[in-house]
């Protein structure tokens, strides 16, 4: 069972349905396809996190090197273009820039340099020149280091940039793709010719090794085949595998109930050999059990042998990404490559950037704006009242009293449009006046905050504010976070938290590793 049909749970569902995800130096073997159910909290796949982003395929810039996000978004950027191509689904390459802040360097007319050794005028800055070896490191390839005057021959709309250096890096590989298509293909894959049952529907789920007369329903997926059930959300379970046949028994709230009348929201059980955690913006409330109703027929998920390891509740954090458009009466797009100024040096975040859709529109943001106290212990599942708990109680599809059902919190505040003309103008300065950008829509990046693998314990309070100060160097950001039964202790249990960017251009190659983590022993 995969809980969460995003472009992550729906990458790793496919590889498990069509038998794919060796990796190489993790012991792991081919495999033969498997069954998979896969339960989306919402009414459809890919409208969580994966619905909300720039559409971008990072090229693998800006992270550790090494790291899972390095690793992961390089092999899945060259996997993403490669599954595009043969699915048809839109993508263009169309190169990007990262431009160095610089006045005097983008102002002066491009000259030669007086002697062959000198630098040249308009040299790039020293932050773009680590930017590129780190890349470099990551297994980026396609880069090259260009000074201002030739980066404003690629870009003309460049120019008078504030600061003290200027240049640019370029890089070839990056480029723009269409998600929801993607997000479709994946999921047409894991359903291939099977099923597209639905929970809601009492006749159309077939019972598989019902466990208790109290249990309503329970569901399995067709043999060799795979099925996404919507409006469902995993809610709690016993990851002991103590029942009689030795599989995870795991609870299951439907949005909508399964007699004739429609009725309200239900709770099934389901026993599945293997369970992935994908599970976005609701994977703290299930790591800390909090979705588990009082009157459970089974405890939640307080079945991990050990819960070392696991991030802690204090390390769930979360920062909204607004954008901001200029109407298509304010013309063409500037651009025609992806512009981005220097990266957030606190790490949380690229920068306000320009991106292009494939219709050729250009797009700007996202910025960072960490989300609230009240709106962090909501999302982490805190202070929940027992009737609250357990999925929404009554909130059913997009109704109130879940966010887990709910939409995510997506309005753009247009006040915020000030902070966005300054930073545009910082490599724009062709931005029209006053009042040009108009709100667009927002996205939430579910992040983990650094913590400690083992024995991190502390259950410790909301973050809000304190987290953009404890995210201070680029370098202590974490990292994308998969772990297996030799972290948790759960066998057949693989949990994935912190899926930022780059997630969805590095889902395919996130999926082994999560293969890799549920053969864990
Ligand atoms: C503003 C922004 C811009 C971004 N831009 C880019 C970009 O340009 N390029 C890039 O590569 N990445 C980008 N990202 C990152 C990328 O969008 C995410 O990393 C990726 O989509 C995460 O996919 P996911 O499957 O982990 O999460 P999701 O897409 O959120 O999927 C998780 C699913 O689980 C469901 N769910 C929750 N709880 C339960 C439950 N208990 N039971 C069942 N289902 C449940 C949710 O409804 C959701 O659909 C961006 C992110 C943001 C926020």
């Amino acid at each position: 069972m995969v809980a969460g049909a995003g472009a992550v749970g729906l990458a790793v569902a496919r590889a498990l349905r069509l038998g794919l995800g060796p990796v190489p130096g993790r012991g792991t073997s081919r495999r033969g396809p498997r069954d998979v159910l896969v339960l989306e909290a919402r009414a459809r796949p890919g409208a969580g996190v994966s619905s909300r982003s720039s559409e971008v395929v990072h090229a693998g810039l800006y992270y550790a090197p090494g790291s899972l996000k390095a690793r992961t978004c390089v092999e899945g950027a060259r996997r993403l273009w490669q599954f595009c191509a043969e699915r048809g689904v839109r993508a263009r390459k169309l190169g990007k820039l990262v431009v160095a802040p610089g006045r005097a360097a983008w102002d002066a007319p491009p000259r030669a340099p007086a002697r062959a050794s000198a630098p040249p005028p308009s040299a790039p800055s020293g932050r773009l020149e680590a930017l590129a070896a780190n890349a470099r490191l990551c297994g980026a390839s396609g880069l090259e280091l260009l000074t201002a005057a030739r980066a404003r021959e690629l870009e003309p709309a460049l120019g008078r940039a504030r600061g003290s250096a200027g240049g640019a890096l370029l890089s070839r590989d990056s480029g723009i793709f269409d998600s929801h298509a993607f997000v479709e293909a994946l999921a047409a894959d894991v359903e291939g010719q099977g099923s597209s049952l639905s929970f809601s529907s009492s006749s159309s789920c077939s019972p598989a090794s019902p466990s208790s007369s109290s249990s309503p329903a329970a569901a399995s997926p067709p043999l060799g085949g795979g099925m996404i059930v919507s409006r469902a959300a995993l809610v709690g379970g016993d990851l002991s595998r103590a029942g009689a046949d030795g599989r995870l028994e795991l609870l299951v709230r439907t949005a909508a109930g399964g007699g004739a009348g429609g009725g309200g929201p239900e709770t099934v059980r389901v026993r599945a050999d293997a369970l992935v955690v994908a599970a976005g913006l609701g994977t703290a409330r299930l790591l800390h059990g909090d979705l588990v109703e009082a009157d459970a027929v089974v405890p939640g998920l307080r079945g991990w042998p050990s819960p070392e390891g696991l991030p802690p509740r204090a390390a769930f954090a979360y920062a909204k990404g607004n954008y901001f458009a200029l109407p298509p009466s304010r013309g063409p797009s500037p651009f025609s490559r992806l512009l981005y100024p220097l990266p957030d040096p606190s790490g949380a975040g690229l920068g306000i950037h320009a991106t292009l859709d494939l219709s050729g529109r250009t797009r700007f943001g996202p910025d960072v704006e960490w989300l609230g106290e009240r709106e962090t212990r909501e999302l982490n599942g805190e202070g929940r009242s027992d009737g609250e708990r357990g999925g929404g109680g009554g909130g059913g599809a997009g109704g109130g009293g879940s966010e887990i059902f709910g939409p995510e919190p997506g309005d753009v505040d247009p006040s915020r449009a000030a902070l966005f003309d300054a930073a545009i103008r910082s490599y724009w300065p062709g931005l029209p006046g006053a009042g040009a950008l108009r709100p667009e829509y927002a996205g939430v990046r579910p992040k983990l905050l650094p913590f400690s693998r083992r024995g991190s314990g502390g259950e410790g309070g909301a973050v809000g504010e304190a987290a953009a100060a404890a995210l201070s160097p680029p370098s202590s950001s974490s990292d994308f976070f998969v772990a297996g039964a030799r972290t948790h202790g759960a066998r057949g249990v693989a949990v994935v938290a912190g899926i930022e960017s780059p997630g969805l251009t590095a889902s395919l190659a996130l999926a082994d590793e999560i293969v890799a983590a549920l053969l864990e022993e």
